[in-house]
């Protein structure tokens, strides 16, 4: 018997919690089945029914140059061929590490571990490590993967201490976790080592920095001797070559990256100051280690994708990204339905609502019911979205004009059927 998208949902909840190894993926906020993926090639999936659907979705951002990009997957047979890993330094992680620094000067050094989740918890631990202190202080809504003391909400007071935001995190693990409001800059005192940031909001849709936000962070940062840490996992060689601090033209202490960098393969990486780098093993006093961290196939990954992204493929991607912020809104705005499509860069939001939000609140008031009905309307017209109101839109270097073309009358018709 042939498998079907529903037989292996069926399958895949008898032995994997949800049928999926990632929340998002099982569609419990739009409804229905996942769709199973077969193979995927540029900008577009196809699931195990032969369906295919242009792709948006780019495994939330870990895909730029497109699925199955001959150059990558040539980089990642040829190092399969040499081994998987050793257990010893490879000239591969380091000419990644140089093509890091080499793009993001504030980078000057960094090191590679195996996700984002790693790469922040790890700035975290090095930016504590080096100042001595205990305090971070985060954003709501700014998502930094699912380590412990960061899975952590805010209270209703303007600085309140974090609250557990998942069973099984314990109260002490966010005991040094502030949540404040996202484009506010908050207002600092010694007893912090760090704050850590989304440059752009890309986890409650897209919520771009607010004018003087991330200035207003750097100057507070400096003037209570904190470190500022950009998590690029998201913007980091997605938005420019030098990530959202190129664009942004604020240097932060700590970036974390992830996502493009690994060119699909499970990568993340953390980098910054010389001086507080230089507090990690062996140099320094703070641990942090991998197994599987700097694994040649996804250096090899990276490193490949990397080649493939200069200045002319992010003005292209933006062009794209902007083209498909119109469609949308276009779509929308004449099927009745009230939007706005915002764009960052090669990033672009979706919000079901009259005004752009600003912060966590704000966003979610997006219209999710709407969302879910826009959603698989679009799947219908084999056209993927996330299924979730609170990501974003991948345009990449494989969505060309004719994919563009093809999203744009699919999102005019399914947003008829959204409206109802
Ligand atoms: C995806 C994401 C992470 C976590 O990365 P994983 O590889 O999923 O662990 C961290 N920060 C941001 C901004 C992200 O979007």
């Amino acid at each position: 018997m042939t498998d079907t998208n529903q037989s292996l949902f069926d399958r895949g909840q008898e032995v994997i919690p949800g049928g999926v190894n990632s929340p998002v993926r099982a569609f419990r906020s739009v409804g229905g089945t996942p769709y199973f993926v077969a193979s995927a090639e540029g900008a577009t999936v196809t699931d195990v029914e032969g369906t295919t659907f242009h792709d948006l979705v780019q495994s939330y951002g870990a895909v730029i140059a497109g699925h199955a990009h001959p150059k990558v997957v040539e980089a990642i047979r040829g190092a399969a061929a040499r081994g998987t890993s050793y257990g010893a330094p490879t000239p591969g992680e380091v000419a990644l590490a140089e093509a890091i620094c080499e793009r993001v000067p504030s980078v000057e050094k960094v090191r590679m571990v195996s996700s984002g989740t790693e790469a922040t918890m790890s700035a975290i631990r090095v930016a504590r490590g080096a100042t001595g202190r205990p305090k971070l202080l985060k954003f709501a809504g700014n998502y930094h993967g699912h380590s412990d003391g960061l899975l952590v909400s805010g209270g209703t007071a303007m600085a309140s201490l974090g609250l557990p935001a998942s069973a099984g995190v314990t109260e002490s693990a966010v005991a040094d976790t502030v949540v404040v409001p996202y484009n506010v800059v908050p207002t600092l005192d010694e007893s912090f080592a760090a704050v850590i940031v989304e440059p752009c909001a890309a986890n409650m849709g897209l919520v771009p920095p607010a004018p003087g936000f991330l200035e207003g962070l750097r100057a507070e940062c400096d003037r209570v001797g904190a470190l500022l840490i950009f998590d690029e996992v998201i913007t980091g060689f997605r938005v420019a070559r030098g990530g959202a601090q190129q664009l942004t033209g604020v240097t932060p202490d700590l970036s974390a990256f992830g996502k493009v960098i690994g060119g699909g393969l499970p990568v993340g990486a953390f980098g910054g100051r010389a001086d507080v780098m230089d507090e990690l093993a062996p140099l320094g006093p703070v641990y942090q280690a991998g197994t599987l961290s700097g694994n040649p196939l996804a250096t090899a990954a990276g490193l490949a994708v990397l080649e493939l992204l200069d200045d002319d493929a992010y003005a292209l991607i933006e062009s794209r990204a902007d083209c498909l912020a119109g469609a949308l809104a276009v779509a929308l705005a004449a099927a009745g339905i009230t939007a706005v499509v915002p764009r960052w860069g090669t990033l672009v939001g979706l919000f079901l609502g009259a005004t752009a939000p600003h912060d966590y609140d704000s966003a979610c008031a997006t219209d999710e019911a709407l969302y879910a009905r826009f959603f698989h309307a679009l799947l219908d017209e084999h056209v993927a979205i996330a299924p979730g109101a609170y990501e974003v839109m991948f345009p990449g270097l494989a969505h060309d004009d004719a994919s563009l073309t093809a999203i744009a009358e699919a999102a005019g018709r399914a947003a008829v059927v959204a409206a109802g």
